[in-house]
């Protein structure tokens, strides 16, 4: 294993060993290889560079107790990446071909998976992209996909304990009936000025509302919101352009298989957070973060508590995490070893 502060990693760049990379060319996929080069030479004209027409991913692979290495639900990035790119008329990669990427980039790097207790995962970072000569508004004629890993820790300054958000009431990340739900970088260019100033103001990010209304919680900057009712349900808002959180869905299966929670996915008002008990933001890389309480205009709404986790909150990053590092049995096909 390298020699890192394990235990102290952020959420950030570090050049490690191996990347994967594919081109699509002549309307098919090459094969893939693994190269030591983590720079790309493409057209000044690529589509991606001027339209956006790229997406990604975000996914881990989780030291276990007996040192093992696995990857959470793999197949559900890959059938992610596929809506996203038919989004954007890029060219699907097969689901075999991303979860094959995946263990060949992850094996490459084992070293840089931290030790089991320590919390540090190694992050994927799955892209595809529009290369080639162009220079007109229409897609590209060729595609790389790549994948490269960084060894991280928590993503949310403080890890477990609680944030605080900032409503965004003046700026969208995503229109209507635009991109919301494909994980294009599109959406998140138009979220660094509203990030900048929360973060500047002392949030951990801004809470996205609906962009038609904004009377609406929609999105946690990069994670998806859930709430715990007073009356124990579990409630997460469903809309077209939130992003569909592989964790929002992994955890509304397990607050109510193994939690026993009544789960409901529907509109979450600003005006009823009174309803909630606890709140929290959750996707692969904010992975539970207890909202403490969110800013809208002048008014600050406090959450279960600005310092401790809530019991539920604390119950189901407990078991998600259990199964992502191997502690808890996953419910079928959720864990992908790496050999
Ligand atoms: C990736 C992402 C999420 C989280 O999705 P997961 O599959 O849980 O990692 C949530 N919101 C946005 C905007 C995202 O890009």
């Amino acid at each position: 294993m390298k020699d890192l502060d394990w235990k102290n990693l952020g959420f950030g760049y570090t050049k490690t060993d191996y990347r994967y990379i594919a081109y699509w060319k002549n309307g098919e996929w090459q094969k893939g290889e693994l190269t030591k080069d983590n720079t790309l030479h493409i057209s000044e004209g690529s589509p991606a560079l001027h339209y956006g027409q790229q997406c990604f991913e975000g996914l881990k692979a989780y030291r276990t107790k007996d040192g093992s290495i696995q990857l959470f639900r793999p197949d559900q990035n890959a059938l992610r990446m596929q809506q996203s790119a038919d989004r954007l008329l890029m060219p699907r990669v097969p689901v075999d071909m991303f979860i094959d990427a995946c263990k060949q980039v992850v094996k490459a790097n084992e070293e840089w998976v931290g030790p089991y207790g320590s919390g540090a995962t190694l992050y994927l970072r799955p892209f595809l992209i529009g290369v080639g000569d162009n220079v007109g508004v229409h897609p590209a004629k060729e595609y790389i996909f790549s994948i490269f890993v960084c060894p991280v820790g928590a993503y949310f300054k403080g890890g477990l304990a609680p944030s605080k958000f900032l409503i965004s009431t003046h700026f969208d990340r995503a229109a209507p009936h635009g991109t919301g739900a494909a994980k294009v970088g599109g959406n998140y260019a138009a979220s660094l000025y509203p990030g900048k100033y929360a973060k500047e103001h002392g949030f951990a990010d801004c809470i996205y509302l609906d962009p038609a209304t904004h009377t609406k919680i929609e999105e946690v900057g990069s994670a998806n919101f859930f709430g715990i009712t007073k009356d124990n349900k579990f409630i997460t808002p469903i809309s077209p352009s939130i992003l569909p959180s592989i964790t929002k869905y992994s955890l509304l299966y397990l607050a109510k298989e193994r939690l026993g929670l009544e789960v409901e996915e529907g509109d979450v008002y600003v005006k009823d957070l009174d309803q909630f008990a606890e709140a929290g933001a959750c996707g692969t890389a904010a992975v539970i973060t207890p909202i403490s309480g969110v800013q809208i205009d002048d008014k600050y709404h406090v959450f279960y508590s600005e310092t401790e986790i809530g019991p539920i909150t604390q119950k189901l990053y407990d078991e998600l995490t259990g199964i992502q590092f191997g502690d808890k049995p996953a419910p079928e096909g959720w864990i992908v070893k790496v050999e």
